[in-house]
């Protein structure tokens, strides 16, 4: 198989993403009072209403709704107010009452949409983007200053429930292929669940992985979901179909199914964008189908051909009233919306004088941002000088160690902002270096100390002192008649030989700006 380069040489990817978000944080289930609870003994949760017994009657939850609409307004949809429930008919032992309550043509939110940021090596991805001159659009992305900007759709955002849990004994791996007997848990059955459907607008398995992270932190901030990709509150299909580059009608997709983590997403999307140019340039045909990413073996297998909507006979819920939300209850809900991260990310910039790219990386985790509003906080006065170097703090030298820490909170870790802001500080009053600014940021990681204590510790502290450092400059002119004869004689190359002369005579500790200073002025 070609590389994922080469075959978006010839071939525009259309992805569209399906994603899954149980409202976790509610108290209770989406048509009983059955309580929510992740990890609970099996089958301790349920009721006659979320198990389907005869003559039970569902009984919605008003907070579910409210949240489906705090989502709708947080990604730019437009709420519907008027919209009802039906019924998706299927019949399978995970949901006993043999259908899903669901929402029909109309949902709660409809045609919204993200702005995604893309920049860095995630924009190479967008082979055509990189051509363009700032401001020119390529499709439904405009090019910015450090990458683009692509404008993805959403089409509709859906309130249903989940299924229960079936649990395969026996086989390998828990698949249902070769297992001996399966366990039903119906804990799940009923949790509120959001489905938010995009249009085809995604052009890159890297704008499918940011739209998935841009969700997430949007629904975390306004605080309807822990959405935890590993327990499953947020899961994702990604649809995929491929086209020759100037064409404009769509080609046949696949599906992938229940992408669990965001590499999986990227990974499982750029495979079969590979797979399906393949199998187009040998004259073959992709059939719609669902498919399984396998990221042991790198690959994607089909899980079954894809079954039409007819199938379902979605019909209207006779038990529940269709809906009416009136402007007043929509406004009550918008005034709950709390500061989402594109606006964030906007304040970060006007009141710290940021770069869109600092602040827009800031607010990519709740946890860097947090930290470093806090860092604000104790820088004070000083909060718009130690900006942009506690930015590049987080955004570098935070955000790599806890990629090279899997699991590891910020939180937990000794660098606490009133640590982080100190380091800052010495290195802006050059006290130390900025290489000894990276190796105090490690120490302070791995000792738990505070950074003054490492650069005593260390005997890391730069020599600023003017009348300190201006004798050692005398003693090493003094030292080199010759070399300074010909320094004025106009070999001006030689302030790097008597710099470095300086800096051996104070051990590396003498601070190269007053050395560079006093040197000029004695030798001008
Ligand atoms: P289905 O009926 O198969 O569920 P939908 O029309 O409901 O298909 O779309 C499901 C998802 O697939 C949406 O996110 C949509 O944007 C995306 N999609 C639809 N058609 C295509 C296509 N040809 N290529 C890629 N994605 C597509
Ligand atoms: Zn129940
Ligand atoms: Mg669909």
């Amino acid at each position: 198989m070609r590389k994922l380069e080469e075959v978006l040489q010839d071939w525009e990817a259309v992805i569209g993403l399906e994603v899954h978000a149980e409202l976790t944080t509610l108290e209770t289930k989406m048509f009983c009072g059955c309580k929510l609870e992740f990890g609970a003994a099996p089958n301790t949760h349920t009721c006659p209403v979320c198990l389907g017994l005869p003559g039970a009657l569902p009984v919605p939850n008003k907070a579910a709704i409210e949240s489906i609409v705090l989502a709708g307004l947080a990604t730019n949809c437009d709420i519907e107010k008027h919209s009802m429930f039906y019924r998706k008919n299927y019949m399978y032992p995970d949901m006993s009452k043999n259908f899903q309550t669901t929402q029909g043509p109309v949902a709660f939110c409809m045609r919204g949409h993200l702005d995604l940021d893309v920049d860095g090596p995630a924009a190479k991805e967008r082979i055509t983007a990189a051509g363009l001159a700032e401001g020119d659009r390529d499709g439904n992305a405009t090019r910015t200053a450090d990458g683009y900007t692509a404008h993805v759709g959403i089409t509709r955002i859906h309130m249903e429930e989940d299924a229960g849990k079936m649990v395969h004994v026996g086989g390998s791996e828990g698949r249902i292929a070769g297992a001996t007997h399966s366990l039903v848990d119906y804990n799940r059955c009923g949790t509120p669940l959001i489905e938010l459907v995009t249009e085809p607008d995604l052009r890159t398995p890297e704008e499918a992985r940011l739209f998935m992270q841009k969700l997430r932190q949007i629904y975390l901030a306004i605080g309807i979901s822990d959405c935890s990709m590993e327990e499953g509150s947020l899961r994702c299909d990604g649809n995929v179909s491929l086209r020759r580059r100037g064409d404009s009608k769509l080609g046949v997709k696949t599906e992938l199914k229940n992408m669990n983590s965001f590499k999986n997403l990227h990974d499982g999307l750029a495979y079969e964008i590979c797979r399906q140019a393949e199998v187009l340039e040998e004259g073959g045909q992709i059939y719609q189908e669902t498919r399984h990413w396998d990221p042991t073996s790198k690959r994607t297998i089909v899980m079954r051909v894809k079954e039409t909507a007819d199938d379902y006979r979605l019909f209207p819920e006779p038990d529940l009233a269709p809906y009416d939300l009136t402007d007043e209850w929509i406004d009550q809900v918008r005034a709950k919306l709390p500061e989402l991260p594109d606006q964030q990310a906007a304040r970060f910039a006007r009141d710290f004088g940021l770069s869109a790219y600092d602040a827009r990386h800031l607010v990519e985790s709740r946890t860097t941002a947090r930290f470093f509003e806090a860092c604000m906080e104790l820088a004070g006065e000083d909060a718009g000088a130690l900006a942009k170097p506690v930015a590049n703090l987080v955004i570098n030298d935070v955000t790599a160690y806890l990629n090279a820490h899997e699991g590891v909170k910020l939180d937990a870790t000794p660098l606490t902002p009133e640590r982080a802001v100190a380091l800052v500080r010495l290195v802006a009053e050059d006290a130390i270096s900025s290489k000894q600014g990276k190796e105090v940021f490690a120490a302070v990681l791995e000792e738990g100390k505070d950074p003054a204590d490492v650069v005593k510790e260390r005997g890391m502290e730069q020599v600023s002192d003017a009348g300190a450092i201006e004798a050692v400059v005398d003693a090493v002119l003094a030292a080199n008649p010759d070399k300074v004869a010909q320094y004025r004689g106009g070999k001006t190359g030689l302030i790097g030989f008597f710099v470095g002369q300086c800096m051996k005579e104070t051990r590396g500790q003498g601070n190269p700006k007053v050395i560079n200073e006093l040197l000029a002025k004695k030798l001008g």
